[in-house]
């Protein structure tokens, strides 16, 4: 993914990790050139042999390059695309700056937007806001509706704090019936105290979700979604973790056996080994010295990747949901384990109990996607397990009525 304002923002969101990144380029004016946009574009599409290729525009705030610079972009890739090849454009955003023409632009050109909501006005608002400090929830709902007037196809990304990590069915049960919105992520707010902005150090700040609380709000959400929802709401984690119990290994890097693949272009062409690892121990080259493949491919990029699987805690090796968690994302692992190990992901608590939660309904849903057939027949399935369960609970006609009266059951409220 390309950072084409760098870190720079027209917003001041309290937990954002990009804006103190502007430190590791004092001076500097943060627009990507049009000659550099040009080289981001022809070297991905020229590293690809696949049939579709992602062209991934992420800030700070991409919009803040006008949308100039996107229509160059798109005319860019016509130049360069190979026969056959499909280009799928997305573009993160926190929606402040869209207005029609933009959105005219997003749906001709079938970019997938991902929008950032925190929830409900006050969830979002206590810690979105502007560089004035002002709220920002209704410009964000104003972006959601321009997206949907002109069709453009968006997904929410929500990030789980402490404003509302404690409030998940008010979250979600906000995006689907207020905000109408099929397609969510929601990404824990895991933010270490650090004067620099980089992976360090084990204290978190006071905005950062609580583990067990991550774990509490995923599996809320997930009964809710698994007994109405499946088919017709998509929530990025759930799809992500179903894959496991599919075919063995997730398609989200977080839950993946090692990573790697998914490095990010500074604008100024430095490429840096993951966005949450922009940092000088992690700058992997730039693509105006070396091509964009040759960084990928690096060894300094291939270490990074694997040491996801080879710096596991003895912990993560012998748990049982290994499998779906592979130890989550390096960035979590500063704790340690019962035993003393190091290198445990903070959020491991949250994890495990949200892993074990589902492990019975992600079975059924994996069943009958081998069977060719849709995931959605796990909510009448799981419907009639819970009808069958309340019916062994119900007591014998002559058990006592555990209403308490001390009447048999039959004489009571069974009558
Ligand atoms: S460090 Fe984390 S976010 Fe980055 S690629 Fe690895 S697993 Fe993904
Ligand atoms: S749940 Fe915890 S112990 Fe298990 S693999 Fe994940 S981080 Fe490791």
């Amino acid at each position: 993914m390309a950072k084409p304002t760098g870190a720079r923002c027209n917003l001041s969101c309290a937990y954002c990790f990009f804006l103190k990144k502007d430190r590791l380029y004092p001076g500097d004016s943060f627009r990507m050139s049009d000659d550099l946009m040009e080289q981001y574009i022809r070297q991905t599409i020229e590293a690809h042999s696949t049939p579709e290729v992602v062209i991934a525009w992420q800030g700070g705030e991409p919009t803040l390059m006008g949308l100039d610079f996107f229509r160059r972009s798109v005319e860019t890739e016509k130049k360069y695309i190979k026969p056959g090849m499909a280009i799928l454009n997305t573009l993160q955003t926190n929606g402040t700056l869209l207005d029609d023409e933009w959105c005219e632009f997003l749906h001709e050109n079938h970019f997938l937007v991902g929008l950032s909501l925190d929830g409900p006005r006050e969830m979002h608002d206590t810690y979105r806001k502007d560089r004035a400090g002002r709220p920002t929830f209704d410009r964000v709902m104003g972006a959601v509706r321009l997206l949907q007037k002109h069709k453009v196809d968006y997904n929410i990304l929500c990030t789980v704090n402490a404003a509302n990590e404690d409030k998940p069915l008010e979250v979600y049960r906000f995006f689907r019936d207020e905000v109408g919105a099929e397609y969510i992520q929601f990404i824990p707010v895991v933010e270490r105290v650090s004067e620099r902005g980089f992976q360090e150090g084990s204290d978190v700040t006071e905005r950062s979700v609580d583990p067990g609380q991550f774990g509490r709000f995923l599996i809320e959400i997930f009964d809710e979604w698994v007994r109405h929802d499946v088919g017709r709401m998509f929530v990025q984690q759930f799809d992500a973790v179903l894959m496991s119990w599919v075919r063995g290994y997730s398609s989200l890097c977080i839950f993946r056996p090692t990573c790697g693949e998914g490095v990010v272009l500074e604008h100024n062409g430095d490429v840096y080994s993951c966005d949450h690892f922009v940092e000088p121990d992690f700058l992997l080259g730039n693509i105006i010295n070396k091509p964009l493949i040759e960084l990928v491919g690096s060894d300094a990029q291939r270490l990074f990747g694997q040491g996801k699987r080879a710096l596991l805690t003895r912990q993560c090796r012998e748990c049982l949901v290994l499998f779906a968690c592979y130890g989550d994302c390096p960035k979590h692992r500063f704790t340690s384990t019962s035993d003393g190990e190091p290198g445990l992901s903070y959020l491991c608590p949250g994890l495990k109990m949200f892993f074990e939660h589902v492990n019975r309904p992600m079975q059924i849903m994996a069943a009958l996607l081998r069977q060719g057939k849709l995931a959605e027949g796990v909510m009448p399935l799981l419907a009639q397990e819970e009808r069958q369960s309340h019916r062994r609970e119900k007591p014998g006609r002559n058990d006592p009525c555990p209403c308490g009266s001390g009447v048999k059951y039959k004489r009571c409220h069974g009558r």
